[in-house]
């Protein structure tokens, strides 16, 4: 097949894929902080990297590549998040960790090979801290560990901002004790009733950026193929990274290619926040009857450095696309691959062009097989047509059950008459939950 070319954001160009070892392929990419739903703008780095893993497999083989996806499970987020509810932090973590696989799920996201939890690797983390310490890059303050910028040289060339720039633009915590504006927390003490470990510092807990520097370390080794998240995250968190990681192992670089997706805004608004009340998420697109593989291609209709205007209109159109692809495709067996989608998918993941090349195949077969490289059509044509999935059934019985197991009978009950509205009826037993339509 054709060469793969990546937008590597440390080269600010294209560059030709070529893994270390083409027979372990290894991409890291950060994953959720779990503390509420995904929205959609958070679905949109996770389909990208599915599309990006899956062309990987398909060129390198199906066992050649590992791909991590971290757990971001402490944080004070999640700690603000626990105390209002007055709940362990851990349960918080798990009950989103769980929707969060589900949400992905049905956008056709295949779970990463790795899914390393922060909490799981706090060991690693004290082992780096300590290792930055002794080399001078670090230093402790007012029970803190600081890493120190001034004492990498080479930090800021991901971003290539200017240390004003990067003072101002990170909101930097600026705080007495700490030696540079810049520096940035490793590890920070806990008081008693918040969740920490003991270290050598004290008792306390990570700071965000060092999660991702040690269990890279852990799970893939010093230096991966291929970074990515999205570019809200080059600075400052994969600058710091970069920065811890290289000045943990003597000047080897965390990365050979770094790949950053653009943001989805809703239609007219720049960003979508909590604070501001326009977020959309994943859960409630599912719930409102839209169907994951619909979502998932109108995430995948524009370039994935692009900015994505969600719109409803976005919605109907992927819908009537897939509608069509679902009357060519029919219930053929998948083939083989058209040679001008994968050269569309592997130039930089070009799939606005692989869908146009997409609808333009008759073949069923050819289609089908191309389709599945972007993670479409994987229902048969049976199943499209027919309405509502009953996977999609499923999941509602399931986030139901869920609602109720943390007794959120209003949510629950609000999943029983949406289900009820469409016809579908509920029937709890004590084995479970069944369904009928009425
Ligand atoms: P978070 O859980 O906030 O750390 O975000 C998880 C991932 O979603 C990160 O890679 C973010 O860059 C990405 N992300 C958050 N909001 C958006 C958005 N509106 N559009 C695209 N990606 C986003
Ligand atoms: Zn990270």
């Amino acid at each position: 097949m054709s060469e793969i070319k990546l937008h590597d954001t440390m080269a600010r160009e294209k560059r030709v894929f070529e893994p270390a070892d083409p027979a372990r392929v290894t991409l890291y990419v950060c994953g959720p902080t779990v503390y509420d739903r995904a929205h959609i703008g958070n679905a949109r780095p996770a389909v990208v990297f599915d599309v990006l893993a899956r062309l990987l497999r398909h060129r390198y083989g199906e066992d050649s590549l590992v791909y991590a996806r971290n757990v971001t499970d402490v944080d004070d987020k999640i700690i603000e998040a626990a105390r209002r509810e007055n709940v362990d932090p851990g349960e918080v973590t798990r009950r989103y960790e769980r929707l969060y696989l589900d949400d992905m799920g049905a956008l056709g996201v295949r779970p990463p090979d790795l899914a390393p939890k922060a909490t799981d690797h706090i060991g690693e983390m004290i082992a780096m801290i300590a290792r930055l310490l002794e080399a001078g890059h670090a230093y402790e303050a007012d029970g803190h560990v600081l890493f120190h910028v001034p004492s990498d040289p080479d930090y800021g060339a991901l971003g290539r901002r200017d240390r004003e720039a990067m003072v101002a633009g990170a909101r930097v915590e600026v705080a007495s004790y700490k030696k540079d504006p810049a520096d940035f927390v490793l590890w920070k003490p806990s008081p008693p009733e918040v969740i920490g470990w003991d270290s050598p510092w004290g008792r306390g807990r990570p700071g965000w950026h060092i999660e991702c520097s040690a269990m890279i370390e852990a799970h893939l080794g010093e230096t991966i193929d291929i970074h990515g998240g999205g570019l809200d995250l080059i600075f400052p968190h994969h600058e710091n990274e970069i920065a811890q990681s290289r000045c943990a192992h003597h000047g080897a670089p965390l990365a050979r290619y770094w790949v950053h997706n653009g943001f989805l805004a809703m239609a007219g608004i720049d960003k979508m926040s909590k604070s501001l009340g326009n977020v959309v998420t994943v859960g409630e697109l599912l719930e409102q009857g839209q169907k994951g593989e619909v979502l998932r291609l109108a995430l995948l209709s524009a370039h994935y450095r692009q900015p994505l205007d969600w719109s409803e209109g976005l919605i109907a159109q992927s819908r009537a696309t897939l509608d069509r692809l679902y009357r060519v495709g029919g219930d053929a067996a998948p083939g083989s691959p058209d040679p001008s989608v994968v050269e569309a998918i592997a130039d930089d993941l070009n799939t606005p062009l692989a869908l146009a090349r997409l609808t333009a195949l008759s073949d069923p077969a050819t289609l089908r097989a191309s389709a599945a490289l972007l993670g479409l059509l994987g229902a048969s044509a049976v199943e499209w047509f027919q309405g509502a999935g009953d996977a999609r059934i499923e999941a509602l019985i399931d986030e139901r059950a869920a609602a109720k197991q943390r007794r959120d009978f209003a949510e629950a009950d609000r999943i029983r008459a949406t289900l009820a509205a469409e016809g579908i009826l509920l029937e709890d037993t004590p084995s479970g939950t069944s369904w009928r339509r009425a």
